[in-house]
């Protein structure tokens, strides 16, 4: 159990809990500069303690014996190098990153599967229409400004099972990128199972980042990420890897998405398998809609155990390859306070098989989450995401909330069922120790310690 105090936006941790028998060693965070210092055990101690699911921001030191810290620590909680945050104005959506389900079909039936368990969201048609989609990406296209990013996350079903739908979109858009000046990328999540030429040459073409869904060891996959008749696709998967990793040079990024579960928590040992397939990112995150006290305490265990591994065999920048890391890492070194979790709403939309616009990857063929249809967009549904992700989910008093940006609504809908205000404890938890052991990392890595 991570040993947490609070004082008004300062919070502080005994970092011993993250390495095997390692030393107390006591950090403190400036939840408004996002500023990470070394501590001593007298002011650690004189915090009032927390827990990790609390939101307690407690206001007055523990005792009065050691009020000489109170100075110092006044001092730290008012500073502030960053200018103030303004309230923004209203948000009109401008989409810097879509995703597009080019099929809603697979040959898999992976027992968590977002898309209903068969790649289809329980729509019959099975995937887009080129021509209708090409005028929809024009549209937002249009906004762009010159110089501006723009991002396509290919998803699906198994989005490989229609390479030419994809290589249409990325002609027409890399065409607009050069006659407008944005800067677009690419990404294609796939279950790894297909590969062929017609596939290798929209790969070396385009370059798009190649992110492998995979779970874990062979046995893990098989059990979980099976084909349609139950047959096992490990195999598969590997092979792909192997003819990637041959075709290294001449392709874009190289990564793995790995979902861990109540079933499935062993992080670790995951991470030493993937290290063989030499990814040039590794995600790890926990289901969206699993709520398991005693699974999600195992998953942060188990982090901290990879963590602790990757520091070992390579300091930061084998720890970086972890993309949660490098994510906490970038936000730490540039100070920037995340005030959207996603861009739900604001800059991030779902195009499915029928073109219609969803917010969220898992919300599609909902019809209270439909933003739009075509070239459509429903204004007065825009207009209930004016405020930030960390005004929705009222997460003002967390003091991890400009790491978290007031975390994913999808998942607080989901497990806290009928009340969508109601924050996942388990959520919250999760995402305040991920960050504790990131800024824990960060300070042996940035932060020099007199102590
Ligand atoms: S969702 Fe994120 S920001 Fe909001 S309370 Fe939970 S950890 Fe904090
Ligand atoms: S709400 Fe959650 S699942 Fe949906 S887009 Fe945002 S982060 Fe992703």
């Amino acid at each position: 159990m991570l040993d947490l105090g609070r004082y008004k936006n300062l919070t502080a941790f005994n970092a011993a809990v993250f390495t095997a028998g390692g030393p107390d060693t006591f950090i403190g965070f400036q939840s408004d500069t996002l500023e990470v210092a070394h501590l001593t055990r007298d002011v650690f101690e004189s915090l009032a303690k927390v827990s990790l699911k609390s939101v307690l921001e407690p206001q007055t030191l523990l005792s009065t014996a050691v009020r000489e810290n109170i100075q110092e620590l006044n001092e730290w909680s008012q500073q502030s190098t960053l200018a103030p945050l303004e309230k923004k104005a209203k948000t009109s959506f401008k989409a810097k990153s879509l995703n597009i389900n080019v099929t809603q079909i697979c040959n898999l039936k992976c027992t968590y599967c977002a898309a209903g368990g068969d790649g289809t969201y329980g729509d019959p048609v099975k995937r887009i229409e080129v021509e209708k989609t090409l005028p929809q990406l024009k549209y937002f296209l249009a906004k762009l400004d010159e110089g501006e990013r723009f991002h396509i996350s290919f998803l699906g079903g198994e989005p490989l099972l229609f390479p030419s739908g994809v290589r249409a979109i990325c002609e027409y858009v890399s065409g607009q990128a050069n006659e407008k000046g944005f800067v677009p990328s690419y990404k294609i999540t796939t279950n790894g199972t297909i590969m062929n030429d017609e596939i290798m040459d929209l790969l070396t073409t385009y370059k798009p980042t190649m992110v492998i869904s995979m779970d874990g060891k062979p046995e893990i996959i098989d059990r979980f990420r099976p084909q349609k008749n139950n047959k096992p696709t490990s195999r598969a998967i590997e092979k792909t890897l192997e003819t990637l990793n041959e075709r290294r040079l001449e392709i874009g990024p190289l990564a793995v998405h790995a979902v861990f579960t109540a079933q499935h928590t062993a992080v670790r040992e995951t991470y030493e398998y993937f290290r063989a397939f030499n990814f040039d990112w590794i995600d790890f995150i926990y289901s969206v809609s699993d709520e398991n006290e005693e699974a999600n305490a195992q998953y942060m265990n188990e982090v901290a155990k990879t963590a602790e591994r990757a520091w070992l065999l390579g300091g930061e920048q084998e720890l970086r390859k972890i993309y949660l890391f490098d994510n906490y890492f970038d936000r730490l070194d540039s100070q920037e306070r995340l005030e959207n979790h996603c861009g739900l709403g604001k800059s991030f939309a779902v195009i499915d098989s029928r073109n219609q616009i969803f917010n969220c990857p898992w919300t599609v063929g909902q019809a209270e989450n439909r933003l739009g249809q075509g070239q459509w967009m429903d204004e007065a549904k825009l207009a209930d995401y004016d405020e930030t992700v960390i005004e929705r989910n009222r997460c003002q008093p967390c003091w991890a909330k400009y790491m978290c940006g007031g975390g994913c609504s999808f998942v607080h809908q989901t497990t806290s069922k009928s009340d969508t205000l109601k924050k996942s404890l388990q959520f919250c938890e999760r995402t305040r120790f991920l960050t504790a052991l990131s800024i824990y990392y960060y300070a042996k890595a940035r932060v020099e310690s007199d102590l």
